[in-house]
């Protein structure tokens, strides 16, 4: 070891303190595992979010963003989440870049809980149908576990994690453990209905997302609350209804006393020893001072966020593994995929002029997919799963259209308006070979780590599924009663979805992934890739909650790996 290194050892490492790298911190620590959570950002302890309480009135740009700091952050801008209220739990586009071989828009919260503070809270189980996809529909590779295999664990995280929404039943949306459901207003019953009456395979049902509602004992346990319904929640909850890192999982896992967070530790790479043929521990550069130091461990867990955890393994590299640790594939940082959000449609609704909606509401409604479901029924392959929202006309003023000044702004707020719906969809994309992420050979982070190069776009698949959801959610509209119906294609950039996933996909061959059935890299037993990287396919669903159920499912197995001494 080198000079001004120091050693520390600990049973497990784990990478990231986000969504993923929480719930793997509370697992091994809840089994007596002594633990180090590696995280690049700064701590924010719960309850020190410095905005949650500020009235409009409060920010000098009333929340909004000056045009010198959209200027400076272009990227981040265009996430509808980033605002005077929240910026400071965004990344800011200058001090950690990127190479956009293809525009790809990187949002990323580099703190503790990561993006688990500025997450939207949507949260739905994969179906038997997403993991049979690939096999099924021939795409990717099989998919090594099925809906039987996470069932028990979406339930275990579900529980802690506090999930409210109705028991549905069905096929296509597995239920989950619930809390009391939101409400839909009456345009959305209204819309729900007419749906149900038009079509046997379309179901509207509300939102399910990881708020209390109804606070069970786990959760006052962890000293959380009931949710307020402010809607703030970007900004960080004081009262931990919904769920983050920071107010769940990692003060659970530090009464343990078995948890050690380290902050501005930026991991450059895992060692790996030949001797054992596993990995030993981790390189880690300070954020603040650039010095250099190792850490060892049995066991270590990748969560630093889907493309993060493949920059880490890419830049893993040692003579057995030259192109990247458990590379042996050569298959590291490609297939990756994402959503597909660019369709949007906006209607008006005419009637229910004398009814209102009381309070906010953390959630909208939802229609799981309805196409290539049960069969391959379409011309593109997959499908997507709707969201809409319905509201007094006026309430979106980011919209163009929703802005006033002077005397027909004052009018405006005067009255409610008459009725608005949004409708937009959230695609499944199809990995391919060519969407990859590689390190640049030229350009180097402020830490001295290469660069992450990003090439993934959309492809004809895609396009086909934009315009077939801008034909069915305009025509459902429209047979609801909707109005002035507005279909658009919003044009954005990958990324923006920010369910990046893939690069170290699962699969039983390691010939054609990187991990196995437990999530373990097939080459290297002891490291466990369990964020988005993982994933071989990307559904339709909202991933955080399979990322959280693969999470504790691959810890359980890692704890029983070392208690029977394999590594
Ligand atoms: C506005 C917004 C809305 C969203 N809405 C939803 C939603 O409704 N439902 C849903 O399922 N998902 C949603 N997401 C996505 C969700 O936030 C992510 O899927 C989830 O946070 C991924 O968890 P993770 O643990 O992989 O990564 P993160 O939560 O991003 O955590 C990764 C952590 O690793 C750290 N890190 C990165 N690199 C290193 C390194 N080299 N060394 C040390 N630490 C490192 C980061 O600082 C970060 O803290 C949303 C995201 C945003 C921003």
């Amino acid at each position: 070891m080198g000079r001004g290194k120091q050693q520390q050892t600990y049973d497990a490492i784990v990478i990231g303190s986000g969504i993923s790298g929480g719930w793997a911190a509370k697992e091994l620590c809840d089994a007596g595992l002594k633990t180090l959570v590696l995280e690049r950002g700064r701590d924010v302890p719960h309850g020190a979010y410095p905005t949650a309480t500020m009235n409009p009135w409060d920010f000098p740009m009333r929340d909004q963003l000056s045009a010198e700091e959209k200027a400076a952050n272009p990227i981040a801008d265009r996430c509808y989440a980033y605002n005077e209220s929240t910026k400071h739990f965004f990344v800011r586009d200058a001090d950690h870049p990127y190479v956009q071989e293809k525009p790809f828009d990187w949002i990323r919260g580099y703190q503790t809980g990561g993006k688990s503070l500025i997450w939207a809270r949507q949260t739905q189980r994969w179906s038997r149908f997403e993991f049979e996809a690939p096999k099924r529909d021939g795409f990717a590779v099989p998919w090594p576990i099925g809906y039987e295999d996470l069932a028990p664990w979406y339930g275990h995280v579900e529980k802690f994690v506090g999930i409210s929404g109705n028991k549905d039943g069905l096929e296509q949306l597995p239920d989950s453990e619930v809390l009391p459901p939101w409400e839909l207003n009456c345009v959305e019953k209204h819309i729900q209905s007419q749906v149900r009456e038009r079509y046997a395979d379309r179901h509207v049902i509300i939102g399910r997302c990881a708020h209390l509602t109804e606070p069970q004992a786990i959760h006052l346990e962890q000293g959380r609350g009931k949710c307020q319904a402010r809607h703030l929640c970007y900004r960080g909850c004081p009262y931990g209804a919904y769920f983050s890192s920071n107010s769940s999982t990692l003060p659970w896992a530090a009464r343990t006393g078995n948890l050690t967070v380290k902050n501005h530790a930026v991991v450059e790479s895992i060692m790996y020893d030949e001797h054992s043929a596993r990995a030993s521990g981790v390189r880690v550069i300070d954020a603040e001072d650039g010095s250099s130091t190792e850490y060892f461990s049995k066991a270590i867990f990748v969560n630093a966020g889907a493309l993060n955890s493949n920059l880490i393994l890419l830049n893993s590299t040692s003579s057995r593994f030259p192109q990247g640790l458990g590379n042996d594939s050569g298959l590291l940082g490609r297939y990756i995929a994402f959503h597909n959000y660019r369709g949007n449609i906006l209607a008006d609704y005419p009637g229910f002029e004398d009814r209102y909606y009381k309070g906010r509401r953390p959630t909208t409604a939802f229609m799981p997919s309805f196409k290539n479901v049960f069969r391959r029924d379409s011309d593109f392959d997959r499908g997507y799963m709707v969201a809409f929202s319905a509201a007094r006309r006026g309430w979106n003023r980011a919209l163009p259209e929703n802005v006033r000044f002077g005397e027909s702004l004052k009018s405006e707020l005067a009255g409610p308006g008459g009725w608005q719906v949004f409708m937009m969809m959230q695609g499944e994309t199809i990995p391919k070979y060519e969407n990859h992420v590689r390190l640049s050979e030229t350009k180097v982070d402020p830490w001295g780590i290469p660069q992450l190069v990003i090439s993934v776009d959309y492809d004809d698949n895609d396009e086909a599924m934009i315009q077939d959801f801008l034909v069915e959610g305009a025509t459902m509209l429209e047979q609801a009663g909707c109005v002035n119906i507005r279909p658009y294609d919003d044009g954005r950039a990958p990324g923006l979805d920010i369910h990046q996933m893939g690069g170290v996909r699962m699969g039983s061959d390691p010939k054609t992934s990187l991990c196995n059935r437990w999530n373990q890299l097939h080459a290297c037993k002891n490291v466990y890739v369990t964020d988005g990287a993982c994933m071989t396919s990307v559904g339709n669903q909202n991933p955080s909650l399979t990322f959280m159920a693969l999470t504790a499912r691959a810890a359980d197995h890692a704890v029983q790996q070392l208690k029977a001494g394999a590594f």
